[in-house]
């Protein structure tokens, strides 16, 4: 592998979880009940990883997939003001696609590795990695073809990762299990079965804590302990 980053993301409680940040050429997952925070983290992801070495950042831009129409240009500026950055040229080294099927999901992993031959890039972000999948594939009987589409995007993701140093940080949905004929979500299960469970290098686990709190759980990582840790979501994005 190449020599491995880890980048910061904004709680020293979540950069001691993962063994000081994000890694770059692997997959960080995150998964869990909505309003959890996975797109908040994503967000302070996007800044931190522009910050320099000596912040513990990734000095390299960031390429974000959207397939929920939930980034928030706007929440970027107090953002990168915090780590006294400027915030347009912060967002200017955001490169932004917004996926509408899975197909297009795909094709635009295509074209986002052509860029990154090119240009220094450390954080592709895919928020979320399997919502398309779960619109496009509905019917039962459509699992084994959803599941194999999967494989391909996932092992996409992870020459991406490989090939150009760059962190992979892509959320999950949770799955619905029908309890009494109703469908309940469960927090705990994470969806796309085993083809996402071998496909990520660490899954993180969030749920909401107190108020702006919330927990990350480290699930299934070879190297790291099972510990969790409480951090916030605050204006000024991911802090302890
Ligand atoms: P989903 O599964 O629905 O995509 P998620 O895990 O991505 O959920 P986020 O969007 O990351 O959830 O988190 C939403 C929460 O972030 C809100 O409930 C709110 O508490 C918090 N939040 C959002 N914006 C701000 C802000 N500007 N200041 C403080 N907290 C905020
Ligand atoms: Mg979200």
């Amino acid at each position: 592998r190449k020599s491995v980053i880890r980048i910061t993301t904004g709680s020293q409680a979540l950069a001691e979880l993962l063994g000081g940040g994000i890694e770059t050429s692997a997959i960080t997952e995150a998964f869990g009940e909505f309003r959890s925070g996975k797109t908040q983290l994503a967000h302070t992801l996007c800044v931190s990883t522009q910050l320099p070495a000596n912040m513990r950042g990734g000095n390299g831009k960031v390429a974000y997939i959207d397939t929920e129409g939930t980034f928030r240009p706007d929440r970027i500026i107090p953002i990168a003001e915090r780590f006294g950055m400027d915030p347009a040229a912060v967002l200017d080294n955001i490169v932004y696609a917004r996926g509408y099927t899975y197909e297009h999901q795909y094709n635009l992993l295509l074209g986002l590795a052509a860029k990154m031959s090119g240009e220094q890039f450390r954080l592709l972000i895919v928020d979320s990695v399997i919502a398309l999948f779960r619109v496009d594939f509905t019917g039962r009987g459509e699992l084994a073809e959803r599941q194999q589409k999967l494989a391909q995007m996932l092992s996409r993701l992870t020459k991406i990762a490989e090939e150009f140093n760059v962190a992979v940080y892509m959320t999950n949905q949770v799955i619905a299990d029908p309890g009494g004929g109703v469908f309940i979500s469960d927090p705990k299960k994470p969806a796309g079965g085993h083809v996402l469970a071998h496909a990520a290098t660490i899954r993180l686990m969030f749920r909401k804590g107190k108020g702006e709190q919330r927990v990350c759980k480290v699930f299934d990582a070879p190297n790291l302990p099972e510990a969790e840790h409480v951090f916030q979501i605050t204006p000024r994005g991911i802090a302890d």
